[in-house]
């Protein structure tokens, strides 16, 4: 053997990957997947082996060493990160640091690896003295062996009989890596059998004709709210394991969704079927030890949010997708991937089938569907012939409420406490109110460093950004007028609580919000408490919209619709629409039929009709009108390009420069270029932010625009950033 070229994406905003000369040395470490070590200028930098090439060494810089003892992904997964790079015209090692469990990108060596102590039995075995060594050959025969702690926990003290076994010859010990237990914090779940319904069995047929074919087959599991998704996710990931292949989970945020890591737990833990979770809540090592478990090939089934779209999971059958319209499955920063997308891509390269499951499905999903270019598996109507809720819209300009509730939910509230039943509130505002508003000039507190009012916060008396976590005494006296009355205006989940609270003294009220939930376990403490009618009424931000099943909840109450549906943002009705059918989902699901009273003071709109109809399909034929007018996607794609910096001259300026020379890349061509403009938060956190929306029918001339991004960029004057967003979802 002699030493060989290697091909590898380096950890940096290079958009190439690098060769360089594998000494011989490092031969037999170094696989495919492998992290490794390489000189880049001055510097040395971590690359990931993409392949082997046949090119003359001689002039080549040398590898300096792997970082770890097996690689982290296998071939397979090379071609799909090179895709994903081309496609969100983004650096290839920057791709796969992202990929990577957070904390590997660096420099750094791996997580420490955790050892303990394994006791097994040796071939030759007689019999031992005593019925407690007896018991204890036993156990070990049973169960291939055991770790100290598991024998302990079996036996308690029974050291010195394991010391005499070992010296006798019976026993012989061992170390052993050790995995860290990722479920730890999370909670089991129960299992009940259940039988599936005709719309679930004919929803797995089809799942299961798809993966018999072995080909790429995209579908859309569009069930109601209590339709029973879970249950067919849970058996079609049974039936591409008794094919011998494997499952890819992916759901919004395993945070928010641990009912359903639990029921996927419950279900699959005793059919010898390895499951990993990956989520952000794990420990780096825990991390690690996850990945590469299920790099080695140890795991059957993954389960993770957005970023374990890219897990080393090979041999994949199935990939499903839980509510595919989140919004969380777009990576807002940095790389900028839409998992959802990249699930159909991995299907396609691993030909898998995909399940993208949602009662909203996003308007892009089923374009697809009437296209032809994804199954329909229809689950319409809840289990067990439960009805869905009644919505019934509250005109609130009839019906002024005196603080927050209008008089038919206050009475309703009350009505279904007095009667035992549960209630979910739905407030998208945090803190006590959204601004502090002086009453003799209409001036409002507002960030320094972002274009956005301060919330005010009555418990902790401060204003605070949302946005940058600023925060501020608030003033007695307005700055601008030196008025003295400062009011709170507009109403948050915390002013929501206290009204509630006066309401329904007796009440327990529970209040879900990023500012409850930051602690570990408060979370969880409230699903608990929920789940075990601890709670009588919860209330909270969007949290309380995602895919919670709480069989005693009968009432849901939004308080206020239409801040949603105003959102200077193309996507703000589908998004409406959407959050609005998932809270009125979480009402009934139980034997009692469920109820929804929606406030607004626009009650004609279509997205809130839509909402009280139960009527997707009339929502997006009218939504799907308006994309075609304004060639929004579906129709058109849109790629955003983000111009920010702390100086605002210089931002107006390279925004201006940008737009003419993408203009002038346009001409001749059908790509349409918007702007630039402000940002709708045309300030973020100290610095300026103007965009420019590039726009075409054809993807084509799109990309072939993107591939002069990287030149485009050289030309922005420093203190001045230009970054790229394929299909953007948010465009703040
Ligand atoms: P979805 O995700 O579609 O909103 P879930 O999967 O949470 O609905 O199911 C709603 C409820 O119905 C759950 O409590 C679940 O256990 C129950 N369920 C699902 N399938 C069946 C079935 N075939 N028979 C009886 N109950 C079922
Ligand atoms: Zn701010």
């Amino acid at each position: 053997m002699s030493d060989q070229t290697v091909r590898v994406a380096v950890a940096a905003p290079l958009r190439k990957t690098l060769h360089y000369r594998l000494p011989e040395r490092l031969m037999t470490q170094a696989k495919i997947g492998s992290r490794l070590r390489v000189p880049l200028g001055r510097r040395t930098v971590v690359g990931y082996l993409l392949g082997f090439v046949k090119e003359e060494t001689i002039s080549l810089k040398e590898v300096v060493e792997v970082l770890d003892p097996a690689p982290l992904f296998g071939e397979s997964l090379v071609p799909f990160f090179e895709w994903a790079a081309d496609y969100y015209c983004h650096p290839i090692g920057e791709v796969i640091r992202t990929a990577l469990p957070a904390g590997l990108g660096g420099a750094g060596r791996e997580p420490g690896i955790l050892k303990e102590r394994f006791f097994f039995l040796r071939p030759l075995a007689g019999k031992p003295r005593g019925a407690k060594q007896q018991a204890l050959v036993d156990y070990l025969r049973q169960h291939s062996g055991g770790t100290l702690e598991q024998i302990k926990g079996q036996f308690g003290e029974v050291y010195d009989s394991l010391r005499r076994l070992q010296q006798q010859g019976f026993v012989e010990e061992s170390q052993r890596e050790r995995q860290r237990d990722p479920f730890a914090d999370l909670p089991a779940g129960a299992d009940l059998p259940v039988e599936p319904s005709a719309s679930q069995r004919s929803a797995l047929a089809a799942v299961e004709e798809a993966l018999d074919d072995q080909s790429f087959r995209p579908m859309l599991l569009h069930g109601v709210t209590g339709s029973g998704k879970t249950e067919v996710y849970l058996r079609s990931v049974q039936q591409v394991l008794d094919r011998g292949r494997k499952a890819l989970v992916l759901v919004p945020e395993i945070a928010l969704t641990p009912q359903l890591v639990g029921r996927f737990r419950a279900r699959f833990a005793n059919r010898n079927a390895r499951l990993a979770v990956l989520h952000s809540g794990l420990s780096s090592g825990e991390r690690y030890d996850s990945w590469r478990a299920v790099a080695r090939g140890e795991i059957d089934i993954v389960i993770g949010a957005r970023s374990a779209i890219f897990a080393p999971l090979e041999n994949i059958g199935l990939i499903l997708i839980d509510e595919e319209h989140d919004g969380s499955y777009k990576q807002g920063d940095g790389f900028r991937y839409h998992a959802r997308d990249l699930a159909l891509l991995r299907g396609k390269m691993q030909h898998a089938t995909v399940v993208l499951g949602s009662a909203t499905p996003a308007l892009t999903t089923f374009y697809r569907v009437q296209k032809g270019q994804a199954a329909y598996l229809p689950l319409a109507e809840r289990i067990l012939g439960r009805p869905l809720p009644e919505v019934q819209l509250i005109d609130l300009t009839e019906q002024r409420p005196e603080g927050i509730l209008a008089e038919t939910l206050r009475l309703a509230l009350q009505d279904n406490f007095e009667k035992g039943e549960q209630s979910l509130l739905l407030l998208n505002r945090r803190g006590f109110a959204p601004f502090l508003l002086c009453a003799d000039c209409g001036v409002t507190i507002r960030c320094p460093n972002c274009e956005i009012a301060l919330t005010y916060y009555q418990k902790q008396r401060l204003l605070r950004c949302n946005y940058c976590d600023f925060a501020l005494l608030p003033p007695d006296h307005c700055p601008a007028c030196h008025g003295c009355d400062m009011v709170p205006e507009g109403a948050g989940t915390e002013r929501l609580e206290e009204e509630l609270a006066a309401l329904l003294p007796d009440a327990v009220i529970g209040r879900m919000d990023r500012d409850t939930t930051s602690r570990k376990g408060s979370h969880q403490k409230l699903i608990d408490g929920m789940s075990a009618r601890r709670i009588d009424i919860l209330l909270g931000t969007q949290m309380v919209a995602k895919g919670h099943d709480f069989p005693g909840v009968t009432l849901v109450g939004v308080v206020n619709a239409d801040s949603a549906l105003n959102f200077p943002d193309f996507r703000a009705a589908e998004r409406t629409f959407s959050l609005l059918a998932q809270v009125a989902g979480r009402a009934g699901r139980g034997e009692q039929p469920g109820r929804v009273l929606i406030q607004t003071y626009d009650p004609g709109h279509y997205v809130l009709n839509c909402v009280a109809g139960h009527d997707y399909r009339s929502f997006y034929d009218e939504e799907l009108n308006l994309r075609e007018v304004l060639g929004y996607p579906p129709f058109g794609h849109l790629v955003n390009c983000l111009i920010a910096g702390n100086d605002e001259q210089r931002v107006m300026a390279a925004a201006e420069q940008l737009a003419q020379a993408w203009q002038d890349l346009a001409n001749g061509i059908p790509v349409e270029i918007l702007g630039p403009a402000p940002c709708p938060l045309s300030r973020l956190r100290g610095k300026w932010r103007r965009q420019i929306l590039l726009k075409s029918t054809n993807r084509l001339a799109l990309r072939h625009l993107l591939r002069h991004f990287d030149r485009l960029r050289k030309e922005v004057p420093a203190g001045v950033s230009a970054l790229i967003d394929v299909d953007p979802v948010d465009m703040f």
